[in-house]
Parts: structure tokens; C-alpha cells; sequence
């Protein structure tokens, strides 16, 4: 007999494109039919027929806190009070910018947005009208959202469905975005040298994630800046999935390493869906009605999305330590897995940074996408299935990354990694 997630995705495939409302979810890259969720708290995650997974997809970053933290969920409510959306200027607005602002030294001015996919294509644009320059260059691998011109040699779903460009992208486009080599300066520094005064910006992960977690090598972004610095380009971090989550002041702050721009996504809105582009403020300047690079949105800056985004940013702000806590827990998983994979014998290299990481089915060291890709997916996708049976909740793609949260304990991650050596074993058979 069918599950009630089977009879649902059934149905799912009926009415919504391929049964899902986003590419990863429907489980395409380990071939199997989506688990349907029913609710979360802490670091569960609970499906509608009644199973309880440990969940480490953590809505793909934002549940930094864990999910339904109390007094993130006392904001929302009490925020619903007032009204859904008003469509006007609001004092929460003000409360949460000027707390970013006068947090994040690199964060002069800020505007929310609605998804990371418009953090980055405003940041883009607001980029391009600063220097009057067209070009952009990203990296392969690294995911910025769908926006037609950053749909280049993406990671993510792009990444596992095979397509690595989309179909209804034109041309026009994505002409002026060029692609260079994650880690590579070298590669950037050509196209800086073919395309000289014409690229407005470089636009990075800086740790990617989208490819799996692929660390920056020492250096790489230092070198960024520096090759910003000598061309004129702007420098754009998109901390999506790394600002908040690595340090309050995301990978910038983790590296030391200033960036012009930054856009950030589902992390600033507590699981809300916001996002934000920031940085210099004579750059920032030109964003409309300040200045002539135009951006708006019916919905940004929703006063429940704001409330949800101030208190878990406050909450991390006030206690920071809660990111040592989140490093000690990923070294001790992440590690963990490592240390297991070198004892079963397992071809596999675990890449992992505070609270982010990704088992690799690769023997390669993977510090690029196209070492990303000699992983073997088919491996991977028969270890999503036993984890996944043994309540294991995992990003359903060798190419996404594990996220951790502050209610992920030491007794979870010990359950987690006597599952992974269950698994290890049933492979070794
Ligand atoms: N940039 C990065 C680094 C991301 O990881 C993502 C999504 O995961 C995006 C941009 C796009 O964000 P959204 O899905 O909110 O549009």
C-alpha cells in the first residue's frame, strides 16, 4: 500500500511542475518520491506518515536557532497582530537595518528584498549602474539564484538535473556574465585581463554550497579583493547560505576578508522569505529613490518577515557563543564522518567548515566543480536511502550541503554517526 507522501506526490505531480514547488525537492537525483513534511521543531522533522527524522537540510540554512524557536515564533505572532502586510514604510524595517548595519562593519546600508535569487540580481544591477560597467564574472559551481543572467554553469538543482544551463534563458542574457574557476585566481584574472574596465563585478560563495561545501583555499579570496582593488570591480560575497551562519558577520568577517556588496537570503527572515543586498553606502546610494538603479517589491520588508529576521538575529548577536557551539558540533559530526570513511576504507572526502558540510564519493580532494563533479552520485543516492530509512533527513542531492542548527545536540550527532556506521558496514557487505 502507498504512503500518504507517495499518494500526495501522486497527486503533487498533477497540478504543480514535477509535484514540487522547487527542483531539489522532488528527489530526482536519488530517485526516489519525496517525503511531504508535515511540521519541525528543534532539530526534528516530522513527515505525514508519522515519521520523526534528525534534520540537517534545516530549510536549507535559516534554522540556525533550530526550527519553531519560541521566542521567533512569540514575534511572528505577535507581529500578525497588527497586520500582514501594510505596504508602507514600517518602524521594524528601521530597527532591523540600523541593527545590521551597526553590526557588520562592511554593511553601511542595507535593503531587503524578498529571496536570495532578488538579493543577487539587484546587487547585480546595483553593481553594474555604480560602474557603468556591463560584465560579471562568477564562478562554476556556485549557485546565486535564478535570475536569468546568474543561470551560467550554476550549482544546485541546475547542477543535479543535468542541464547546466535552462532552457528560456537567452542568449542576451547571460552574455555578459563570464565564468571563471572557483579557486582559481588565475582563471579570474584572464577574463579580468580580456574584458579590462568592463566587469562591473565579481560575484562569489565564499564558501560554496551548491556544489556541495567547497572551502575557499587560503588566499582565494584575499586575492579577489585585491584583483577588485587593481580593476575597479566591485567585489560581491553572496552569503546566502554563509552570512549569520559562519559568524554573525558571515564568511567576511570568518575570513577577514572586506567585500563591496553582500547579499544575504532565507537567514535574515528566521525562515521567512526574505533576503537583503548591502554594503558601501556610496554604492548603496544609487539604489532607487536614493539613485537611478531602480528596485522595488510590493511585499519587501513584510513586518512578520522582519519581526521573525530581528529576533534571530538579535538572539545570535547576543550570544555568540552559540558559534563556537556550532563548530565544536561540526567538527565533532563532520570529523566524525570523516574519521569513519577513513576506517571502512570508503572513497569519499568530507568537506566541512562551522556548522556546513559534504560527504564527497569521490577520492579527489574537491576544491572545484569539476572535481565536485567525479563524486558518484549513485552512491550518494544509496546513502540518502538508508539514512533516510534509519530517520537521517538529508539534502536529497550529492550537491547541496548538510546544515547543523544550535538544538542539534552531542547525543544526536552520536545517534548520527552510529546510523552513518551502520550504513559503512551494510557497504562493506
Ligand atoms: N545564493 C545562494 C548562495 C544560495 O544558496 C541561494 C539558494 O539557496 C540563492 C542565492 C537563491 O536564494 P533563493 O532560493 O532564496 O532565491
Amino acid at each position: 500500500m502507498k504512503t500518504h507522501s507517495e499518494r500526495l506526490f501522486d497527486e503533487a505531480v498533477r497540478y504543480i511542475p514535477g509535484g514540487v514547488n522547487s527542483p531539489v525537492r522532488a528527489y530526482q537525483a536519488v530517485g526516489m518520491t519525496p517525503r511531504f513534511m508535515q511540521g519541525a521543531t528543534g532539530p526534528y522533522i516530522f513527515d505525514v506518515d508519522g515519521n520523526k527524522y534528525i534534520d540537517y537540510i534545516c530549510s536549507w540554512g535559516p534554522m540556525i536557532l533550530g526550527h519553531n524557536d519560541p521566542e521567533v515564533l512569540k514575534s511572528v505572532v505577535e507581529a500578525c497582530e497588527y497586520g500582514l502586510s501594510l505596504g508602507t514604510a514600517t518602524e521594524i524595517e528601521v530597527c532591523i537595518a540600523k541593527f545590521i548595519c551597526t553590526k557588520i562593519p562592511h554593511v553601511e546600508m542595507i535593503r531587503m528584498v524578498n529571496s536570495g535569487t532578488e538579493a543577487v540580481m539587484s546587487a547585480v544591477r546595483v553593481a553594474r549602474g555604480f560602474t557603468g560597467r556591463d560584465k560579471i564574472i562568477k564562478f562554476a559551481g556556485c549557485y546565486h539564484g535564478h535570475s536569468d543572467a546568474m543561470l551560467v554553469s550554476a550549482g544546485s538543482g541546475v547542477m543535479t538535473s543535468g542541464v547546466p544551463d535552462s532552457l528560456g534563458v537567452t542568449k542576451g542574457a547571460t552574455k555578459d556574465t563570464l565564468t571563471a574557476c572557483y579557486n582559481d585566481l588565475e582563471s579570474v584574472k584572464e577574463l579580468l585581463d580580456a574584458n579590462k574596465d568592463r566587469v562591473a563585478a565579481i560575484i562569489v560563495e565564499p564558501v560554496a554550497a551548491n556544489m556541495g561545501v567547497v572551502l575557499p583555499k587560503p588566499g582565494f579570496l584575499e586575492g579577489l579583493r585585491k584583483l577588485c582593488d587593481e580593476t575597479g570591480s566591485l567585489l560581491i560575497f553572496d552569503e546566502v547560505i554563509t552570512g549569520f551562519r559562519l559568524s554573525f558577520g558571515g564568511a567576511a568577517e570568518y575570513f577577514g576578508v572586506r567585500p563591496d556588496l553582500v547579499t544575504y537570503g532565507k537567514i535574515i527572515g528566521g525562515g521567512m522569505p526574505v533576503g537583503a543586498y548591502g554594503g558601501r553606502r556610496d554604492v548603496m546610494s544609487f539604489v532607487s529613490p536614493a539613485g537611478d538603479v531602480y528596485q522595488a517589491g510590493t511585499l519587501s520588508g513584510n513586518p512578520i518577515a522582519m519581526a521573525a529576521g530581528m529576533t534571530q538575529l538579535q538572539i545570535l548577536y547576543n550570544h555568540k557563543d552559540k558559534y563556537k557551539e556550532l563548530d565544536r558540533l561540526g567538527v565533532k559530526l563532520y570529523g566524525g564522518m570523516e574519521e569513519l570513511c577513513h576506517q571502512y576504507d570508503l572513497e569519499a572526502h568530507v568537506n566541512y567548515i562551522g556548522s556546513l558540510g559534504s560527504l564527497f564519493f569521490t577520492q579527489e580532494e574537491v576544491i572545484d566543480y569539476d572535481l565536485a563533479k567525479t563524486a558518484d552520485t549513485k552512491e550518494f543516492a544509496r546513502y540518502f536511502a538508508f539514512m533516510l530509512e534509519q530517520g537521517i533527513h538529508l539534502a536529497p542531492s550529492q550537491f547541496e550541503a548538510m546544515f547543523l542548527s544550535c538544538m542539534h545536540t552531542d547525543a544526536i550527532i552520536d545517534e548520527t554517526l552510529n546510523i552513518f556506521e551502520r550504513y559503512l558496514n551494510d557497504t562493506k557487505i
